[in-house]
């Protein structure tokens, strides 16, 4: 038995740069570093998991005939409704060749057409064929795979699975570290003088979500707790495909990819007519919010809204789909003889920690990219697939300053940080009740239609959530040796209950519809609106 002594220990390691996450930003960041020393830190217990993996249409670059990154810029600032940044939106797409060259040196097998050329599919909202794929739809488990293959081979990258980061560690305005419980060591202080965030969605936020379990908003809710600026967290953008079927409380919903209706899937309702006729000149290939909000107000009269693959998956793409099938195939359909029961679900956050150009925050030493960072290139609506060129161009860029940054010496702490405490066994139902109380809520009035009285009602019962969290039954982490379950239950509940509150504030905030945001109340865009609505934490405190 420990002493407690023992007990209160806190392992402290002495880290050089340590990255968060291992999706396609965390990975692609590690990878990039060398030879910079980089300890890679994961909640899962591999290091697959995150939405990466999940990703099936594919990555977006204009690399097709007639097509240029003026044309991949022109869509993505069309889809981010007046709030994209263009000159970045720019680089962008400039980059857009290099990143999937670095891609295809890393070693993943895009798919390739009969010359041997990238095989490029033609999304929703996009003027050309320009997403590159692998393995068909199955393109983020080919190239996580493949890049989790190169990060065990890379002598400078240390790995940590079942890694957990709970907070930052900031004084005086700049990064010191951040603590961690791993299953092995138990409480860790990552010692480091930089910190890259690549912590992935918030989309367990929402009841309808095609994100996985560990969507959680970690990152976003530690980079707020350490004063860091937060950007367009308003923006949630809904996937308008998600397969309606029965899910285990709290699971994810199987996506229908986008690729699909640029195939020529349609949308039927339940007499089998095609509704987005009427709905949009572009009808089915109509931007993502548009074809969201059709389908909820449908839903919402109480009516089922249906997939149609049937011509898709016997004409020219007939093998481009395999995920698509075997969805719809362990979810009891025969998508050879009948349309798919969908419904739209949370799937990708535009706002997150505000970054620069090269992904640096407002916290000296701390970085982002990915999901959880806002580059302000998505602007109000992400185009289709640009999220993983974004991830990659970025955690590239976060990896170039970080290679040429000098050490930095964090200096002497001069005491550790904190042991959280954490709740008592018998309080874990009760957590577990917040975490379904914010998701109702978020559900309910922070979803796809939002008014100012339905926003105020999620902002009250939120902060009651809070309140209870705050009250809820703890025990000192000092008396007790917790297990990472308990540790990261309670982690993820705090930060979504956070994010949650955050997202519902900003949206209150915005007064207007624009891109994924849409307002009953003000249904147009508003001039003086057509920025970046960015703050911390501390607006919070201040609200109400
Ligand atoms: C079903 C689906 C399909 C998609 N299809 C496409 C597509 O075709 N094209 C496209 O461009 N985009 C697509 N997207 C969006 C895209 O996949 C994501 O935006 C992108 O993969 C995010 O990458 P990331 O590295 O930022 O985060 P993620 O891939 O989500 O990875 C986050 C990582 O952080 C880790 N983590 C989180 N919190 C902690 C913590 N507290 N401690 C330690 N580790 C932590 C997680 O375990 C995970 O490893 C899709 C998304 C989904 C859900």
């Amino acid at each position: 038995m420990m002493n407690v002594t023992e007990r209160q220990a806190m392992v402290v390691k002495n880290d050089d740069v340590v990255v968060v996450g291992s999706g396609i930003g965390g990975l692609a960041c590690a990878l990039s570093l060398a030879p910079r020393s980089v300890t890679l830190i994961t909640k899962t217990p591999q290091l697959q998991g995150g939405s990466s993996l999940w990703a099936q249409g594919g990555i977006a670059a204009a690399v097709g005939p007639n097509d240029s990154p003026a044309a991949h810029a022109a869509d993505t600032l069309s889809a981010g409704a007046g709030l994209s940044n263009p000159e970045r939106t720019r680089q962008l797409t400039e980059e857009g060749a290099a990143s999937l060259q670095w891609l295809v040196q890393e070693g993943i097998p895009f798919d390739r057409d009969l010359h041997g050329a990238l095989a490029l599919a033609k999304e929703a909202a996009h003027q050309f064929a320009r997403v590159a794929h692998a393995g068909g739809d199955t393109t983020g488990q080919v190239l996580i795979q493949s890049l989790i293959e190169r990060v065990r081979e890379a002598p400078t990258i240390k790995v940590l699975e079942d890694s957990f980061a709970c907070d930052l560690v900031v004084r005086k305005g700049r990064i010191q570290g951040l603590v961690a419980f791993n299953r092995n060591d138990g409480w860790v202080f990552h010692k480091a003088p930089q910190v890259v965030l690549a912590t992935g969605g918030i989309g367990m936020a929402w009841w309808h979500t095609t994100n996985p379990v560990e969507a959680t908003g970690d990152g976003l809710a530690m980079a707020a707790r350490a004063g860091a600026r937060l950007a367009n967290l308003e923006f949630v953008q809904f996937h308008p495909t998600a397969m309606a079927v029965e899910s285990k409380k709290g699971a994810s919903l199987p996506l229908l990819t986008e690729a699909l209706r640029g195939a020529g899937a349609l949308l039927l309702d339940e007499s089998g007519e095609r509704f987005m006729l009427t709905e949009h000149p572009l009808a089915e290939l109509a931007p993502r919010d548009v074809v969201a909000r059709a389908i909820h107000r449908k839903t919402c009269a109480g009516q089922r809204v249906f997939l149609d693959l049937r011509a898709v998956l016997t004409g020219e793409h007939a093998a481009a789909f395999p995920q698509a099938i075997e969805t719809a195939r362990a979810a009891g359909f025969d998508p050879y003889e009948e349309p798919l029961p969908i419904t739209p679900a949370a799937h990708y956050h535009m706002g997150g920690v505000e970054v620069d150009n090269v992904g640096r925050t407002s916290v000296e030493g701390l970085w982002a990219c990915g999901e959880v960072a806002t580059t302000g290139i998505h602007g109000a609506n992400r185009l289709a697939s640009n999220s993983l060129l974004e991830a990659l161009v970025y955690a590239r860029r976060v990896a170039g300053e970080l290679r040429r940054a000098p050490g930095i010496e964090s200096g002497e702490l001069s005491s550790l940080p904190k042991l959280p405490d954490l709740p008592s066994e018998s309080a874990l139902d009760a957590l577990h009740e917040l975490v379904n109380k914010t998701r109702d809520t978020m559900s309910r009035y922070v979803g796809i239609l939002r008014s100012g009285d339905e926003l105020d009602i999620a902002y009250s019962k939120l902060a009651n959530v809070a309140r209870n969290l705050r009250d809820i039954d703890t025990v000192s982490s000092q008396l007790q040796t917790p297990a990472i379950d308990v540790v990261r239950q309670w982690g993820e509940a705090r930060n979504l209950i956070l994010v949650a509150r955050l997202v519902t504030l900003a949206a209150m905030r915005r007064k207007e519809s624009r891109g994924a945001h849409y307002r009953d109340d003000y249904p147009q865009s508003r001039p003086e609106w057509q920025k970046q609505q960015s703050f911390t934490v501390d607006t919070l405190r201040g609200a109400h």
